[in-house]
């Protein structure tokens, strides 16, 4: 499963790889190539910057599609029913004195 995602530097037009799960609104990291920091923002005006994180969102929503088709696997045991236990021994006590 694809989890890294190609980032283009506005600056130096390097091509590096990010993690999909990081690429959020509000993070920031420095270029490894000319070390200028690109703020990753889904409403930048960076084309590159948008179409990274249009990428890491897609590639976490497969992530989390693929997580949860196993995890519900996982839970997958059946119901079991605990039968009724009806309380139904209801004692006479009279006593019959004569
Ligand atoms: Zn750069």
């Amino acid at each position: 499963m694809e989890d890294s995602v190609q980032v283009r530097c506005t600056r130096c037009k390097n091509v590096f790889r990010d993690r999909a799960k990081r690429l959020q609104n509000g993070y920031s990291r420095q270029c490894p190539s000319c070390e200028i920091v690109l703020f990753f923002d889904e409403d930048s005006h960076d084309s590159n910057i948008k179409r990274a994180m249009r990428t890491a969102r897609r590639a976490r929503k497969e992530l989390r599609e693929s997580e949860g088709i196993s995890a519900r696997k996982a839970a997958a045991v059946p119901r079991q029913y605990g039968g009724r236990s009806a309380a139904n021994a209801r004692g006479t006590d009279e006593a019959d004195d004569d």
